[in-house]
C-alpha cells in the first residue's frame, strides 16, 4: 500500500481547505466514508491519495420522510435506510436494492455517498498486474475489450471502455428520479441522479459530473405515484454476497390490470445506470400480459453492443424487464 496521511477534519469548511491544497489533482488528495470500498483499492495500489480525507462524522446521517418525498444523509448507512420502515413500505425498489447488495456487514459500515460513488468492479482495473485501463491510467487501453468481459457493459460503452457501475442503489434511484445534494467550497447545488454518472467516451477516469472537491451530503426522492409498487430484481453468479450480472428497477401505478405509468432502470449492463424511457412509454396503457411486456421489454436493447462473452446479457436484460414488472405490477 502506498503511504498515505489520514486527515480527519473537524468540519466541512476544513475538508475543503485540505482539498484545495490538492488543487485540481484528486489523486493527491481523496475522501473515505464507510471505507468499504476505498480501503479495498488502496490495499491493492489502484488509489495511491497522498492524503486520505474523512468525512466520518462531517455529513447528515438522518433519514427523513415527508409529503414531498424521502430524504437519505449521505452518511446514512445501507443497513440503516433498507431497515427503514417508510422505505420499505413506499419505496420498496430502494430497500430491496439495498437488501440485494454486498453483505450485512458491509451494508452495516457503508453509507449512501459511497455506495453512488463506489468504483467498478472490472477485474482489469482492480488489478494493477494488468498494463491496460483507460480508468486507472488514462490512454493505456482497454484490456476489457479483447479480453474476458463477461461482466461488461453493452450499453452506454466506448471503445475506451466497457466497464459496468455496479451501485445497486443507484439504479433503484433513477428509475425513481432521485437527486443528489452537493456541496462544495463555493456553492451547493442539486444533481439528478441520472445526470451524476458520465458516459465513458474517451475520458472513462472522469466517472461523475462531480467538481474536485465536491461531496455528496444528501440524497432526495420525489414522492410519486409509482413509488409504492416498485420492485428490484437481481440477477447475479450466486445468492449472496455477488454484483448483478443484470438488474432491473421497476416502478409502476397501475390503473386495475392495466399500467398507466412505469419506470425502468437496468443495472450490470450500462457503464452508468441505465434508464430505458422507450420501454417505460411502450409499457404505458398495457396489460401485464407476457407478450405486451416482453415486446416493450425489446426496446431496452437499443444501441447494445456485446463484445462476446457478455452477449448474453442482450436476451437476459430483457427477461428481467418482464419479470420485473410482473411481480411490481402483482403487488397490493
Ligand atoms: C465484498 C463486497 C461486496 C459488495 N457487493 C455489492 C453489491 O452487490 N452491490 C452494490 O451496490 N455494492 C456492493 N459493494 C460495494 C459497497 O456497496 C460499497 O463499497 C459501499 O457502498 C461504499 O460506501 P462507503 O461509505 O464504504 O464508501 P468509501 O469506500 O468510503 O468510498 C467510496 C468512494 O466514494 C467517495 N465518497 C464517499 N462518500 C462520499 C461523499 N459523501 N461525497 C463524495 N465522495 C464520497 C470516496 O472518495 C470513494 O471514492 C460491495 C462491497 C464489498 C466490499
Ligand atoms: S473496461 Fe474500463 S475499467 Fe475495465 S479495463 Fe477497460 S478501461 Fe479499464
Amino acid at each position: 500500500m502506498h503511504p498515505f496521511t489520514l486527515e480527519r477534519p473537524r468540519n466541512l469548511a476544513a475538508v475543503f481547505s485540505l482539498r484545495a491544497q490538492a488543487g485540481r489533482n484528486d489523486a493527491r488528495a481523496e475522501y473515505i466514508a464507510g471505507g468499504t470500498d476505498m480501503v479495498q483499492l488502496l490495499q491493492e495500489d489502484v488509489r495511491r491519495p497522498e492524503r486520505l480525507v474523512s468525512l466520518a462524522g462531517l455529513l447528515d446521517n438522518r433519514i427523513e420522510a415527508g409529503p414531498r418525498g424521502l430524504r437519505l444523509g449521505a452518511a446514512a448507512t445501507m443497513a440503516e435506510v433498507a431497515a427503514h420502515p417508510v422505505v420499505i413500505e413506499q419505496f420498496p425498489v430502494i430497500s430491496e436494492a439495498l437488501l440485494n447488495s454486498a453483505s450485512p456487514q458491509v451494508r452495516n459500515q457503508a453509507t449512501m455517498g459511497g455506495n453512488l460513488l463506489q468504483r467498478t468492479r472490472c477485474p482489469y482495473f482492480r488489478d494493477v498486474g494488468y498494463a491496460a485501463c483507460n480508468k486507472r491510467a488514462p490512454r493505456s487501453g482497454c484490456a476489457a475489450i479483447g479480453g474476458e468481459n463477461r461482466w461488461h457493459a453493452v450499453l452506454g460503452t466506448s471503445e475506451s471502455c466497457i466497464a459496468t457501475n455496479p451501485s445497486d442503489l443507484a439504479v433503484a434511484l433513477v428509475a425513481l428520479n432521485a437527486s443528489v445534494e452537493v456541496r462544495g467550497p463555493n456553492r451547493q447545488r442539486t444533481v439528478p441522479l441520472t445526470e451524476l454518472h458520465r458516459l465513458p467516451g474517451d475520458t472513462p477516469h472522469v466517472e461523475t459530473v462531480l467538481e474536485a472537491g465536491e461531496v455528496i451530503t444528501a440524497i432526495t426522492v420525489p414522492a410519486s405515484r409509482v413509488a409504492r409498487r416498485s420492485h428490484y430484481l437481481k440477477v447475479r453468479d450466486r445468492a449472496s454476497f455477488e454484483f448483478a450480472v443484470v438488474s432491473a428497477a421497476v416502478a409502476l401505478e397501475m390503473d386495475r390490470s392495466r399500467i398507466r405509468q412505469a419506470r425502468v432502470a437496468l443495472g450490470g449492463v450500462g457503464t452508468k445506470p441505465w434508464r430505458v424511457p422507450r420501454v417505460e412509454a411502450a409499457l404505458a396503457g398495457a396489460s401485464l400480459d407476457p407478450a405486451a411486456l416482453r415486446r416493450a421489454a425489446a426496446l431496452a436493447v437499443e444501441g447494445a453492443k456485446g463484445r462476446g462473452h457478455n452477449d448474453f446479457k442482450i436476451e437476459l436484460m430483457q427477461r428481467a424487464i418482464v419479470r420485473a414488472v410482473e411481480t411490481a405490477g402483482a403487488r397490493a
